[in-house]
């Protein structure tokens, strides 16, 4: 059994990513400062022995004194609007400074280390569906500037210290991903249409609708994720992981509708929001054996549950 480090433990990811590896039997050490992480989403694994919950920024440099095995980065605020505006600066030095800190951290413990980067990376991609080696189309200034420049900064620095330092690494970027353990106010697509539709709120579109993404079921991207981990040393990536069926944001809204109800309302498109999304996942097929297996139909179900007893448990006042 390993002893693994997981930033960024206690968010929608994250969460779901300590849950399995307690569940395999590993010694977990589980770090955010919760900005939007929430500690809710691991109080199951708070009682386990084998699981530590630490309160850390990982701006400032990593103080764990166990022999790490594995280190997994995914600490960063993922949703644009937990990104933008104010926290923008911020979320850059989160993705530099952070991979600075995981990879010296990495380094120290001779530990295997996985950056969770994202389809940002692509901006408005003009390669589509998009692959590994597409260098992208991002605008640098831009509002969504901080954090896809920022992951990009990460994938750059995690490749020098691959070259230069021998560190042992792994890059993935993940497609857009949903399930249990988002949060109802992160402003995420599927999780807003779920959370209004079941409070009977209108369900915002932004723009036309017209816009592509690919949804991937949580425990397929998980399931992914640690088949990256767990792959022959030197195999370092960068890997898509994401689900290749492609749908308008439209029609995500109408499949909500068609299984909760609700009406659509249309709100202004915010800048820089890509127009399409799909990853071609051939390399992710052909050196993990990884294809996603839960179709959108079926893991809206389940989300749509999990919201369902959220809101049961706020309503007693058992979460806030
Ligand atoms: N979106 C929307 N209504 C919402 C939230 C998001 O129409 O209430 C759109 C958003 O403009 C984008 C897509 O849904 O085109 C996915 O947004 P999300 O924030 O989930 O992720 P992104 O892929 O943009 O990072």
């Amino acid at each position: 059994m390993s002893k693994i480090l997981v930033t960024g433990g206690t968010g929608f990811l994250g969460s779901n990513l300590c849950k399995r590896l307690i569940t395999e039997g590993h010694t977990v050490f589980c770090l955010d400062n919760n900005y939007t992480g929430r500690l809710l989403n691991v109080a199951n694994l708070l009682k386990n022995p084998n699981f530590t919950f630490i309160e850390h920024d990982i701006c400032d440099p990593i103080g764990i004194t166990a022999h790490l095995d594995y280190v997994y980065n995914l600490a960063c605020p993922a949703s644009p609007p937990a990104y933008q505006g104010s926290h923008s600066i911020k979320t850059t030095k989160v993705c530099v400074l952070g991979a600075i800190n995981v990879l010296e951290l990495a380094k120290k413990n001779n530990a295997r280390v996985l950056q969770f980067s994202t389809s940002e990376v692509y901006g408005e991609p003009l390669v589509h569906p998009q692959v590994e080696t597409y260098r992208g189309n991002v605008n640098p200034i831009g509002i969504r500037a901080c954090y896809d420049e920022g992951k990009r900064c990460a994938e750059s620095l995690f490749f020098d210290y691959h070259r230069h330092e021998g560190v042992d690494i792994k890059v993935i970027r993940i497609f857009n991903t949903y399930g249990p353990n988002m949060d109802p106010n992160d402003g995420r697509v599927v999780s807003n249409f779920i959370c209004q539709a079941l409070s009977g709120q209108d369900i915002t579109i932004y723009g036309d609708g017209h816009q592509t993404r690919s949804f991937c079921y949580v425990d397929d991207l998980i399931e992914g994720i640690v088949r990256m981990m767990n792959s022959p040393k030197g195999f370092t990536g960068p890997v898509n992981l994401g689900n290749p069926g492609e749908f308008t944001i439209k029609e995500l809204a109408e499949m909500v509708v068609s299984k909760i109800g609700g009406k659509v309302v249309y709100k202004d498109l915010p800048s820089d929001d890509p127009t399409q999304r799909r990853p071609d996942i051939t390399l992710a097929k052909t050196k993990l054996g990884w294809t996603p297996k839960v179709p959108l139909n079926v893991g809206l179900d389940k989300t749509i549950e999990y919201f369902k007893t959220q809101i049961k448990l706020f309503n007693q006042g058992k979460v806030k």
